[in-house]
């Protein structure tokens, strides 16, 4: 691909800050970390078909590529800075350039996150991006921190993306209001960045739901050491994925990917605080269950018919 010109009109922004003591346009980024951070970097690829339906449309598909790596800072309470880009696509299609960088742009602003280059190549679509954020020492949110007695809390709502591409896929019918809802669930992730100041020296432990409630929450379970009990009438629902039946929209909730919602523990004196602050960022904050010593791995109060999960049943009466 040529295309230093393309490069140029999609991908260089002109507000660069002070950090960047050069990018864009030279061999590599020359970048300053400010003193006494920590640089926290994460990686994540999208495949077209793997990833994102293959009719997703080109803003979504650029919006979500930096929304999930966002997503990764806000787990970990970092602030962000900066990402990079590969980029490979079939074609030169300006059209479908110039949405998906106005759909990434447009979430980079409003995380104040700046692309400080990457690499454009010609393949199969596939969108790679890192990100790169700073924290104080010792302060970065780990899976591994969460106590005995600490309240599990989730944000926003669970399962609607797993729904949204159950629709789209034709496996799944909701009333198109519902239906809609979903799929913007599914394209447009909401990574909850804002969140990070109120969670720092108060969550113990945190991380991003983007496989499933119960898969990752398993993860935070064993890095911590911890069992859980999960109270299946308080895993947060939207309104559109309370309108199917109970057993299918759980499966949704509990076992689809794609949230982006974060999971975090909170030691109960913690958790008024923290909710006051999430109201004022419009972000909802639910407590799904406890974090126990005495258990081992997760128990939910549900039966599932498939059993496939490693979880027990408990039965709250
Ligand atoms: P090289 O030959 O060193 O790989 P490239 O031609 O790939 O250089 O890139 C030239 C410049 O354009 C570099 O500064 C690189 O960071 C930047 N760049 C290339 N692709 C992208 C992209 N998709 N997004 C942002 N910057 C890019
Ligand atoms: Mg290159």
């Amino acid at each position: 691909m040529p295309e230093f010109d393309l490069i140029h009109e999609f991908f260089f922004w002109e507000k660069i800050p002070a950090s960047v003591q050069c990018a864009g346009g030279d061999d590599a980024a020359v970048l300053r970390i400010p003193q006494g951070q920590e640089l926290i970097v994460s990686v994540d690829t999208l495949n077209a078909g793997v990833h994102f339906p293959m009719d997703t449309p080109a803003h979504a598909i650029g919006h979500k590529a930096l929304a999930v790596n966002l997503s990764d800072l806000a787990a970990m309470g970092a602030q962000p800075a900066w990402f990079t880009l590969a980029l490979s696509m079939p074609s030169v299609d300006r059209n479908w350039l110039a949405a998906f960088s106005q759909g990434m742009r447009e979430l980079a602003e409003q995380h104040n996150i700046f692309l400080i280059g990457g690499d454009t190549t010609q393949g199969p679509l596939s969108i790679t991006i890192q990100v790169m954020g700073f924290s104080s020492p010792q302060q970065a949110l780990l899976r591994s921190g969460a106590s005995p007695g600490d309240l599990l809390c989730v944000t926003g709502s669970l399962g609607d993306a797993a729904a949204g591409l159950a629709v789209l896929q034709g496996c799944l019918t909701m009333p198109a209001a519902a239906a809609e809802f979903c799929v913007q669930r599914l394209n447009y992730p909401q990574p909850r960045n804002t969140l990070r100041e109120v969670l720092l020296g108060r969550a113990s432990a945190c991380m991003d739901i983007s496989d499933g409630l119960l898969a990752d929450l398993q993860h935070l379970l064993a890095a911590s050491q911890l069992g859980a009990r999960v109270f299946h009438q308080q895993v947060p629902l939207s309104s559109a994925l309370q309108e199917l039946p109970m057993e299918q929209a759980l499966n949704f909730a509990l076992r689809g990917g794609d949230d982006y919602e974060l999971l975090f523990t909170l030691p109960e004196k913690y958790f008024i605080e923290v909710n006051e602050i999430a109201k004022i960022c419009q972000i909802p904050l639910t407590i799904i269950g406890q974090a126990y010593a005495d258990i081992v791995g997760l128990s939910i109060d549900w039966e599932f018919a498939d059993k496939r999960l490693g979880y027990e049943h408990f039965s709250t009466n």
